[in-house]
């Protein structure tokens, strides 16, 4: 297991923070780390344009809603998505993922704002990885889209710390006790996306058929890839911690 630029001590204006958590790990620690938000500049400029254009009547809240749900569940994570279908078709590629996934990921053309430094972090058959933002809501834009509602809400920030065996039985996945489950604190310099396990079954697929089996809460780690029997992974069911 990798520690990940863990500093031990506490320096409240500059902690790197791009550690991962064990499950046993101390966190009553103070975080004092360095994010640019919340709330950023940008957020509160588009929640008063949104609010006035609303106001206004020059778009209606509920197309907005709907906008921001397509790119929550359906246009964002299909980035990942192939991302993660080329992975398991091009051993190449993975490896290539693995150890720098920036830059594997540009291949695509993914890139900018919230994923200037990826890391992708694989499932095993003995390690299950789970992405949260402690303190916030630091998600990584270019191959997710925007994060859901939950993924930003406190109890789950917490709890995926505090018991994230408990969290990932909530969204439908049992872990094995000797599975180990690793926690991921993304930050506003790293952003994390997990590589799920292909499913079974899945060998005569092509990478657009796999892309289609990868859902936004299997890359969070909260899920995981459908087989080809299950619903497409579009939209995946909305659980709330
Ligand atoms: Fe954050």
């Amino acid at each position: 297991m990798s520690e990940h630029d863990h500093d031990d001590h506490h320096d409240h204006d500059h902690h790197d923070h791009g550690h991962h958590h064990d499950h046993d790990h101390d966190h009553g620690h103070d975080h004092g780390h360095d994010h640019q938000h919340p709330p950023s500049e940008p957020a509160l400029r588009v929640k008063a344009l949104e609010s006035l254009l609303v106001e206004k009547g020059v778009v209606d809240a509920a197309a907005l809603d709907a906008l921001v749900d397509a790119y929550e569940t359906r246009i964002g994570p299909r980035n990942g998505a192939r991302v993660v279908a080329k992975a398991w078709t091009d051993p190449d590629y993975r490896r290539r993922l693995l150890a720098d996934a920036t830059a594997a990921i540009a291949e695509f053309g993914y890139s900018g704002a919230q994923g200037e430094h990826m890391v992708v972090v694989e499932n095993t058959p003995a390690v299950r990885n789970l992405v949260v933002c402690t303190l916030c809501s630091c998600y990584p834009w270019p191959v997710l889209g925007l994060p859901p509602v939950w993924y930003k809400s406190a109890a789950y920030r917490s709890r995926a710390v505090i018991d994230p065996r408990g969290v990932l039985a909530d969204f439908g996945v049992a872990v094995p006790p000797e599975v180990e489950v690793r926690v991921w604190d993304s930050t506003a310099e790293i952003r994390y996306l997990v590589l799920p396990e292909r499913p079974p079954g899945t060998e005569h697929l092509n990478e657009e058929a796999l892309a289609g089996l990868v859902g936004r809460n299997a890359m969070i780690g909260v899920g995981d890839a459908a087989r080809p029997s299950e619903a497409p992974a579009e939209a995946p069911a909305e659980v709330r911690p």
